[in-house]
């Protein structure tokens, strides 16, 4: 019943506004939706067990990136949710790695999974705390947002995101200024193959492999099924095709000195 709500709300959502990008949903704002239900509540949340988890293992070796062979950063917005680990365990086989870009008030629910991602060696991003436009929220804001998901982030997995990933992609001097003053780099994409809105894992797949190039910087959302389904493919493929998987810090400390806070990056 649930389940069919969410698709109803999606076949809603999709008819009401047809000009939506990564994390469009936002937009929907303006037609009084409540748009962040699939994130906040409408997406079945399974209870993760509360007990006590092992400490997230330090990443004993260094893993050896080549900045002269290609590469390509997945990132996955909004979790963590449903398909995180499956994705993480198509990381594991292919030896590869990823940037989860967390809505830091979710981890209630998903702390364990959280921890996963750090366990793997996969980066943790901020995706702010309840996912609002940063850039209609005042300087103050902004800042509340950051640092509440950054200091809960921490708590959960013991790791300080040094990324962030605006909700919708959206910018502006206020949100560049705080994340200059709190050590965030900001990353956006240049591959985008609307998962949120396709739910098609063959046609997710297939846009990230045809757009696959060296540098980009892949969204997706790692709530759904479908987008773990064209995970599971395209990171194998991705993989026999040279590429490495790496984190945004991983690309960036490859090819951008480490990143500038503040600035915004789509690719290298
Ligand atoms: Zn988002």
């Amino acid at each position: 019943m649930l389940k069919w709500n969410v698709r109803a709300l999606a076949a809603l959502m999709l008819t009401a506004m047809p000009l939506l990008s990564a994390c469009g949903r936002e937009r929907s704002e303006e037609g009084g939706l409540a748009i962040e239900a699939p994130t906040a509540s409408a997406v079945p949340v399974e209870s993760e067990d509360a007990r006590p988890e092992s400490e997230p293992q330090q990443e004993a070796e260094a893993r050896r990136i080549d900045p002269d062979a290609k590469m390509i950063a997945l990132t996955f917005d909004d979790g963590p949710g449903a398909g995180t680990r499956r994705i993480l365990n198509a990381l594991d086989e292919a030896g590869g790695r990823a940037t989860f870009c967390m809505v830091a008030n979710r981890l209630g629910d998903y702390a364990e999974t959280a921890r996963k991602v750090a366990e793997q060696g996969s980066e943790i991003a901020t995706h702010t705390w309840d996912h609002p436009n940063l850039t209609k929220l005042s300087a103050e804001r902004v800042r509340e947002e950051l640092n509440r998901s950054l200091n809960a982030i921490e708590r959960a997995t013991g790791v300080r995101p040094t990324v962030l990933r605006p909700p919708y992609g959206s910018v502006n001097a206020e949100v560049k200024e705080a994340c200059g003053e709190l050590g965030l780099v900001i990353a956006n994409w240049n591959v985008d193959p609307e998962d949120w809105k396709t739910r098609d894992a063959s046609g997710i797949r297939r846009h990230i492999l045809d757009n696959a190039r060296d540098g980009a910087i892949v969204v997706c959302h790692d709530l759904y099924p479908e987008t773990a389904s064209a995970m599971e493919s395209a990171i194998r493929e991705l993989s026999e095709r040279g590429y490495q998987l790496v984190t945004v810090s991983e690309m960036l400390d490859a090819r951008a000195n480490g990143g500038t806070a503040g600035k915004v990056y789509y690719a290298t």
